[in-house]
């Protein structure tokens, strides 16, 4: 399975680099805010950490293992939301599960738009999105881990 076939050149470097050089690939030992996330069906596993000041995501980062795209996701995912209120974060999965779900770029993903191809690949589509469910769980304060094949996406 080889998705990288027909996504273009560009995208495809940025989502290898992403993946063999993850950004923010660590433990926050000053995290406020956790999540685990699961996504079974393809065996990714990662643990995302936040610490928030107030509304604003002051650092983010994770750690785990899993396939390109969802540690490639994951790391872009940390670079991305550093400096975002709450509300600024949530709107931005929406617009990237909307992305990644139809192939639709609606407003600004900045980055994230690498992931734009991947509808194409629906077994995929929960490897993109497993961060960002974590990132939804983790701004909730969810103790219990997050699993691609519960939420409804
Ligand atoms: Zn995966």
């Amino acid at each position: 399975m080889n998705m990288f076939d027909d996504i273009n050149d560009l995208y495809q470097q940025v989502i290898l680099d992403h993946c063999k050089k993850p950004r923010n690939f660590h433990e926050l030992v000053a995290a406020t805010n956790s999540a685990q996330g699961h996504n079974p069906l393809c065996g990714d596993n990662l643990k995302l950490f936040l610490t928030l000041d107030g509304d604003v995501i002051k650092d983010a980062s994770f750690v785990g293992s899993g396939c390109c795209i969802s540690k490639a996701s994951a790391s872009l995912l940390t670079d991305n939301i550093k400096g975002k209120t709450k509300a600024e974060a949530e709107q931005m999965f929406e617009r990237v599960r909307e992305m990644v779900t139809t192939g639709k770029v609606v407003g600004d993903v900045a980055k994230l738009a690498v992931f734009a191809g991947v509808y194409k690949y629906p077994a995929r589509v929960k490897c993109a999105i497993l961060s960002w469910h974590a990132l939804m769980g983790a701004l909730k304060g969810e103790a219990k881990p997050i699993s691609t094949e519960t939420e409804n996406s």
